[in-house]
């Protein structure tokens, strides 16, 4: 009997993604093994901190760097750095800080919720935000007309959940910021790259630790030196409610070592392998697509023919999702008749099994 049983939680088979709600990562045994050897002893919290900056700074090829407890917690520290710049006064007074230069510049296609409002976590920084361009339009001078002596930083959100439309490119809105002097803060939660846009430039960009990096719940901020100071400071005020524990803090470490040796050969191979054991199902049409986002991701995508298969893509996700086992698809697209598979937290026996769930599902239903 496993904790699952004991407690009687179900299982999820998921091709969905990197779902923090569905648990975020399946964790590798050494990422296990580091968390479960951290349970065993004492430490100096400050210390492990500081040493564990050190170490993800490295891989990251940043001045510095700084463990959070997840992406969200990573702007809110991000903002609140930017604002106090460290002062410790104004450290306890986030989120109500008692100066004027607090303005957080955000477009209005970055301004996402991912399971949560972006909007919540610069106000939670003690931000005031600062909403530039339209949805689906974004200029440079709608950043530089927003830009006064109250402004505090720039925040830029690099995702899927962000409106890519006519908007402005990261190497130009680095650009601009430093031409006011400003740091750019960059949500990058679920990028997979963790020193490309040091490299372009970002002053502070942050990372979810359970999505690409597939560690335990964490989250990490990497950047220049004398802002990851200002984030360090913010453990005495706002981040104190958002601490990392000391399993977490060994197994985003461990984690972050291994990254990369992660083989997308065997992503590959679950893809392929959905593909083959679905082609032949009437009513689908399957093939392999890459990432809307760039990413170099591949996913099997299913098209469901409704007059075929007697259902449509929403009504099938719905019945994968109620089953047994519980499978979570990656469903943004089900409205347009679309389903698709994500191999990264997929294991290659799962792939049988939502394969047969799949053609069950259909089987009874024409
Ligand atoms: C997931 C996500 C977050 C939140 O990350 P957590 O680590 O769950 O706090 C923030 N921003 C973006 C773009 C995300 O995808």
């Amino acid at each position: 009997m496993c904790v699952f049983d004991e407690f009687n939680v179900q299982r999820v088979i998921n091709c969905s993604g990197k779902m923090t709600y569905l648990g975020s990562s399946i964790l590798s045994d050494k990422v296990r093994k580091a968390m479960d050897e951290a349970g065993t002893s004492y430490v100096q919290m400050e210390e492990l901190m500081d040493r564990a900056g050190e170490v993800i700074a490295d891989y990251c090829r940043s001045e510095a760097a700084r463990v959070c407890a997840g992406a969200s917690a990573g702007i809110i520290i991000s903002v609140a750095a930017a604002i106090t710049g460290g002062d410790e006064r104004l450290v306890e007074e986030v989120p109500y800080v008692s100066v004027k230069r607090k303005k957080i510049i955000i477009a209005c296609a970055h301004q996402i919720d991912f399971g949560a409002p972006i909007r919540q976590m610069i106000a939670l920084g003690g931000g005031e935000m600062v909403s530039v361009g339209t949805v689906n339009r974004c200029y440079p001078w709608h950043y530089e007309k927003a830009i006064d002596a109250d402004t505090a930083a720039i925040l830029y959100v690099k995702s899927h959940h962000a409106v890519q439309t006519d908007q402005v490119a990261l190497a130009d809105v680095i650009t601009l910021a430093h031409k006011h002097q400003l740091p750019l803060i960059l949500d990058a939660a679920a990028e997979e790259d963790i020193t490309k846009y040091i490299e372009m430039g970002c002053d502070l960009v942050i990372y979810s630790g359970a999505k690409a990096l597939e560690g335990p719940t964490s989250g990490l901020i990497a950047g220049r030196k004398t802002l990851i100071q200002a984030c360090r400071k913010q453990s005495k005020g706002v981040a104190r409610a958002m601490k990392v524990g000391k399993e977490n803090i060994f197994g985003l470490l461990a984690a972050i070592k291994q990254y990369g040796s992660h083989s997308s050969a065997m992503q590959r191979q679950i893809v392929d392998a959905i593909v083959e054991e679905l082609k032949s199902v009437k009513g689908l049409t399957v093939s392999v697509a890459k990432d809307h986002a760039g990413r170099e991701i591949y996913r099997a995508k299913l098209e469901v023919d409704e007059t075929v298969c007697g259902m449509n893509a929403l009504m099938l996700d719905q019945q994968l999702r109620n089953g047994s086992p519980i499978i979570y698809t990656r469903n943004h697209n089900a409205n347009l008749g679309i389903l698709l598979l994500d191999p990264r937290p997929m294991q290659l026996s799962d792939t049988a099994i939502v394969c047969q769930r799949i053609k069950e599902i259909l089987a009874v239903s024409l």
